[in-house]
């Protein structure tokens, strides 16, 4: 029976993660310091003998034994990412070096959740893992995108200096259940706007796209790229099917069978114009590819949401 660490574990992706690696029958220690993850993520494994928490910001060395250690402590919306944007850039420097620290001293595999916004404002499209982005140093994003960079970058060195064995995953935007509905992410915001019979707020023209992957296909890559031996990554992992943010609108009307209007918003600073995964590499090295499509998974999405909001 392995011991498995999974940082950011009582967020949205972390708390999935964690339940399938207890599905399987792994132990699992759930390491969070609750800034944008919630109890009631994982409220539903806190009976589980297997299953561990720790409230521990990473920023600080903490001490664990663990076989495998997926990173996926950091926020990963634009708003809670731009709150205290020092404090995101430590998360991914001085925390990814005690991660590797910890990884090092007991010999565990790392995989990093790194992301699509290494890519900055792409001007390659769709985008393959050997590109290199077109990152704004100074911008509003920085603190995430720069973070996530210099994580890989110390992944990389980690394994080349100390031989730890690391994973990258490029993930692109994922939804599904357990999003917080507050956290200002496109599809949470319109799913909740559309059941509150709100107008959806798109940003600028609404022509900007992003492809959006549904969590339990994503972390089935997780799984996939953590449990073989042979690639380190980069690998991205999304779902090609790529929509403008007005075609996400009317599916999200679609699924929630709302007659809420559309408004249009400034759109934020840096927001980049296009983002698709080119998933080659995934289907090639660990025989993966997203299941759901945008349609099916908004359709598992949104009772969730109503749930949350007491409409069901
Ligand atoms: P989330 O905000 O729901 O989860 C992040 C979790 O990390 C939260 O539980 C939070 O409390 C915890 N955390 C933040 N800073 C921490 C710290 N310093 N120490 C300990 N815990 C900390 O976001 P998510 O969507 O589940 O994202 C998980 C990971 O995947 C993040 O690293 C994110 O950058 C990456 N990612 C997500 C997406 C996406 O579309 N969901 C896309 C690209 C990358
Ligand atoms: N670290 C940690 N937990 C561990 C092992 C290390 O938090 O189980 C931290 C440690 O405090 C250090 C960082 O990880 O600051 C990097 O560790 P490494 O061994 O690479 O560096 P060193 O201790 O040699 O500076
Ligand atoms: N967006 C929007 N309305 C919203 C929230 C976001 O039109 O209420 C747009 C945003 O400008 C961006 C896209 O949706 O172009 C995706 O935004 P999100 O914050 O979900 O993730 P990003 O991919 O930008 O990190």
């Amino acid at each position: 029976m392995r011991t498995i660490c999974v940082t950011g574990g009582a967020g949205f992706l972390g708390s999935h993660l964690c339940e399938r690696l207890l599905e399987r029958g792994d132990n699992v220690i759930c390491v969070d310091n609750f800034f944008t993850g919630r109890k009631d993520n994982i409220l539903h494994l806190m009976g589980n003998p297997r299953f561990e928490v720790i409230r521990q910001d990473i920023v600080h060395p903490f001490y664990l034994e663990a076989d495998q250690i997926y990173n996926l402590a950091c926020p990963a919306s634009p708003v809670a990412y731009q709150y205290n944007p020092i404090k995101t850039i430590k998360t991914s420097t001085v925390g990814m070096v005690n991660i590797l620290g910890l990884a090092k001293r007991c010999r565990a595999r790392v995989l990093q959740a790194s992301t699509s916004e290494v890519y900055g404002d792409p001007s390659v499209h769709p985008q393959t893992e050997d590109y290199w982005g077109n990152v704004n140093p100074i911008g509003p994003r920085s603190c995430y995108d720069e973070g996530k960079r210099v994580a890989e970058s110390l992944c990389i060195n980690y394994h080349l200096a100390h031989g730890v064995e690391v994973r990258i995953v490029r993930i692109f935007n994922t939804y599904g259940p357990r999003m917080d509905p507050n956290d200002g992410r496109v599809i949470s915001n319109f799913i909740v706007q559309a059941l509150k019979g709100l107008p959806l707020t798109v940003y600028g023209d609404g022509l900007q796209t992003r492809s959006f992957c549904y969590c339990d296909d994503l972390i089935r890559g997780f799984m996939a790229l953590m449990d073989q031996d042979e690639e380190i990554g980069p690998v991205n992992i999304g779902n090609p099917g790529e929509f403008t943010m007005l075609e996400l609108a009317e599916e999200v009307l679609k699924a929630t069978g709302s007659s809420s209007k559309i408004v249009h918003e400034p759109l934020p600073k840096d927001d980049p114009k296009q983002r698709c995964p080119d998933i080659t590499r995934a289907k090639r090295l660990l025989n993966w590819e997203p299941q759901v499509n945008l349609a099916a998974g908004l359709a598992r999405t949104v009772p969730y949401y109503r749930k949350e909001l007491g409409l069901a």
